[in-house]
């Protein structure tokens, strides 16, 4: 069987968690941490970078930083993970569900428009698949309404949108580091900080909001509850072997790019056939080959595929149920998202991970093209 993924290990994990262990230095914002950060600043090239546990609370912190309030209205994807919502109604936020464009699953800026209010305070746009969201939009939607922008990047490293690093475009930026991700460490993810203002309140916020990364810089003579936060610092045994990971990014994002290109190569011409769809990269976006998914034409043929790939020992998969569909949000749930509710139902993820070989790549599109031709 042909696994949905399979995390990548470079071979210097071990080490370094050896090296983080004989340190004795275990809790957070040790010297694997700062290497980790300097790095993510050096390949996002502006802002500050922390390491956090996940992504998921790195959207938690963004949530605490954008001072989001009981009744205050963000606009995220229907299409998106959990957590991209789940951050924000902590903290009391009414959810707004934008609708994706008709051909990606990105969220479109014309449905965002249409939701925004004056009780709005922040638009969340998620790269999908790493390809980057219509910024210009969404920027100019925010500057007009003075909102916070906070880009869910889980999926975004080492992808850009006109050239600038996906993470680094809005207020802030969350990664994640999950085993499914180009980069990993088990769980982990990091919250990027596009403006300087709020970089000090960002090292609060990570530290259970006290002022501690102040007093160990010496700027003040103790330390103290300065305002709400969380514990989203990960251990040095996380960030060492993180590190391992971020050091081998470029070996890592070109054998996931050569797996992605050999699907397109041979899946395109079944596709401008009309047998299902493959989503076109804008002109403005980069591919970081996160992913490599592909639409049917309707429910049947997905579940039919589906079925087959795993008869043939290959294990595909679908995505998100659209998050305005959710048990938990049904009830206020807003307009409907057609869009995203047909990639709930059509879209099919093929396997995608470093040691995908391009032969395997070619056995999987084949069986693909097998099915949709009988
Ligand atoms: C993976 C993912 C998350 C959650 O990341 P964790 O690090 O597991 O918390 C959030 N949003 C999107 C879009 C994701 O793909």
């Amino acid at each position: 069987m042909i696994p949905f993924n399979k995390p990548y290990l470079t071979g210097r994990e071990a080490p370094n968690i050896a090296e983080a262990l004989a340190a004795r230095k275990l809790s957070g914002d040790g010297p694997f941490t700062k290497r980790c950060q300097t790095m993510l600043e050096a390949l996002l090239g502006s802002g500050r970078a922390f390491l956090t546990t996940s992504c998921t609370d790195a959207l938690e912190a963004a949530a605490l930083l954008c001072g989001i309030q009981p009744g205050d209205e963000v606009i995220v994807p229907s299409y998106t993970f959990v957590s991209t919502a789940n951050a924000f109604a902590l903290r009391g936020a009414v959810i707004r569900f934008a609708d994706s464009y008709a051909d990606h699953p990105n969220m479109d800026p014309g449905s965002v428009a249409s939701l925004i209010t004056p009780r709005t305070k922040a638009i969340v746009p998620v790269h999908y698949a790493g390809v980057a969201c219509d910024m210009h939009a969404l920027a100019a939607l925010a500057d007009q309404n003075g909102l916070f922008v906070v880009e869910d990047a889980a999926q975004g490293i080492a992808s850009s949108y006109k050239g600038q690093p996906l993470g680094t475009l809005g207020d802030f930026g969350a990664f994640s580091f999950h085993e499914t991700k180009n980069i990993i460490a088990g769980e982990g993810g990091a919250l990027h900080v596009n403006r300087a203002d709020r970089v000090l309140q960002a090292e609060i916020v990570r530290e259970k909001g006290t002022d501690r990364s102040a007093f160990f810089r010496g700027e003040v003579d103790k330390y103290g509850w300065v305002s709400l936060g969380s514990s989203y610092l990960p251990s040095e045994m996380i960030a060492a072997f993180l590190l391992a990971q971020l050091e081998d990014i470029d070996a890592i994002q070109a054998r996931r790019l050569a797996a992605w290109h050999r699907y397109a190569e041979m899946l395109e011409p079944l596709a401008r056939a009309g047998a299902f769809e493959l989503p076109a990269i804008p002109e403005y976006a980069t591919n970081n080959a996160h992913m490599f998914f592909l639409l049917c034409p309707d429910l049947e043929t997905r579940s039919a595929l589906l079925d087959h790939l795993k008869a043939d020992g290959i294990y595909a998969t679908f995505h998100y149920q659209a998050l305005r569909s959710s048990p938990f949000f049904i009830d206020n749930a807003g307009p409907e998202t057609p869009h995203a509710d047909r990639f709930s139902h059509t879209l099919v993820r093929l396997p995608l991970f470093a040691e995908l070989g391009e032969d395997d790549a070619e056995r999987i599109a084949a069986s693909v093209i097998q099915f949709f031709k009988s």
